[in-house]
């Protein structure tokens, strides 16, 4: 069903703590963790609690956890200090925009200049 926990969902079990991440953030709603393969000096991932397999899905379905997802991210920023020099909140959204873990989940990648447009 929408929302509930995946036993075979790799965020699902950072959720709950089966896979280890180093966690920067939690609200009610959200989890925020440094990435394992980080792409800039701050690479930060911002999940929801709730499964859903990419952001459009979790906003359609929960738009204000969608909502608290985005919060979280500023928040994030905010915490690593890269607000100033500007950061990115990226969505990717299916295999070829490359999504890999499809628990809906926002980057927070700031600390270095970022280019336009994206590879
Ligand atoms: O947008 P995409 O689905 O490709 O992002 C998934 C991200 O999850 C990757 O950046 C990957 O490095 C990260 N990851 C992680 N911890 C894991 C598995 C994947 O931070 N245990």
């Amino acid at each position: 069903m929408a929302g509930e926990p995946q036993s075979d969902c790799l965020f699902c079990k950072v959720v709950t703590g089966e896979i280890p991440a180093t966690i920067v953030r939690e609200s009610d709603t959200t989890v925020a963790f440094r990435d394992i393969n980080p792409q800039a000096p701050t690479h930060v991932l911002v999940i929801p609690k709730a499964h859903y397999r990419d952001a459009a899905a979790l906003a359609a379905a929960e738009p204000g956890i969608a909502a608290d997802v985005l919060r979280e991210s500023g928040l994030v920023a905010a915490d690593e200090k890269i607000t100033d020099t500007g950061y990115r909140i990226v969505l990717n959204t299916g295999s070829g925009a490359g999504q890999t873990v499809f628990h809906a989940h926002a980057h927070v990648l700031g600390g270095r200049g970022l280019q336009w447009p994206p590879g």
